[in-house]
């Protein structure tokens, strides 16, 4: 980044020099703040920047800035609100005109046969993860995983009578170390 030309800052962010640049990467202008007197950086796009002036105030995480005619680069007071990444999303999907694509598949819990949406499914699938119809169904499934109760008498043993750690016991009885730990006390 080239040395730019620092500016005060607006409130809320009195306390700190501003820099703008332009990111070629995101085709946004963005904001750099530099705390006058310790090293604390902040960066924003100039959009939330100058929202946050607008309401004098810094924005929370989920409050995301959107520009009101889909133009990025407008960065108008009046083009800018606030919107929840749900709302957010739902903007985007209608101006993209891209539904939500979904598949049938089949519970594995309670073998039931439900839809879920293509994007959750192949991120799922990629993790070598399971899909549930619903909560209930995965949590039912997932305790029912439990071990012998040979194999946690064994756990409670090693590490309270031969004081082995928790890695030590798992590598030893081939199981996860969450599990250890589980049913170690
Ligand atoms: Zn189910």
């Amino acid at each position: 980044m080239k040395e730019l030309k620092r500016k005060q800052a607006e409130f809320p962010f009195e306390d700190y020099w501003m820099y703008l640049e332009y990111s070629k990467g995101i085709k946004r202008y963005r904001v750099c703040l530099h705390h006058k007197t310790n090293k604390q950086r902040k960066k924003m796009s100039y959009a939330r920047y100058l929202l946050s002036t607008k309401l004098g105030r810094e924005l929370e995480k989920h409050e995301h800035v959107d520009h009101i005619d889909g133009n990025p680069l407008n960065d108008t007071i009046d083009n800018l609100q606030i919107l929840s990444i749900v709302e957010n999303n739902r903007k985007y999907i209608k101006q993209s005109g891209r539904a939500l694509v979904t598949t049938r598949l089949n519970c594995p819990s309670c073998l039931k046969e439900f839809e879920q949406s293509i994007h959750l499914v192949t991120w799922k699938r990629n993790k070598g993860q399971k899909i549930y119809c619903s909560r209930k169904c995965c949590l039912d499934q997932t305790s029912r995983k439990s071990i012998s109760l040979e194999i946690q008498q064994e756990i409670y043993k090693l590490h309270q009578v031969d004081r082995l750690s928790s890695y030590a016991i798992a590598e030893r009885l081939h199981i996860a170390r969450n599990t250890v730990m589980k049913y170690w006390k």
